[in-house]
């Protein structure tokens, strides 16, 4: 599991708008993040934007191989070309 939304979320939703990959998946109370989906935002931004936006400190990154990632990424998005690859980094990670 590379993204896990805490207990400290407060359900506004911000994350959900934010994610590149579509992988928040809203619920009856904290949303939850499908790891066959999300990328870290590797390929799209340089940090995890759920991260970056959330106002309550909820998320929290637990780190998958870049490489893993970037499989990951490629397979979802054929066609795609990949974006800040070179500023990527993980922040938040455990
Ligand atoms: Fe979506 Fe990026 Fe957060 Fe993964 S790290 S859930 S791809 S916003």
């Amino acid at each position: 599991m590379s993204v896990v939304i805490t207990d400290s979320c407060v359900t506004c939703g911000a994350c959900i708008w934010e994610c590149p990959e579509q992988a928040i998946i809203p619920g009856m109370g904290r949303p939850s993040v499908d790891e066959d989906v999300c990328t870290e935002c590797l390929g799209w931004y340089g940090e995890s934007q759920c991260m970056i936006v959330c106002p309550a400190s909820a998320v929290i990154v637990h780190s998958e191989p870049r490489e893993k990632l970037m499989a990951r990424f490629r397979n979802l998005h054929p066609q795609r070309v990949a974006q800040d690859l070179e500023i990527w980094r993980r922040i938040g990670s455990s």
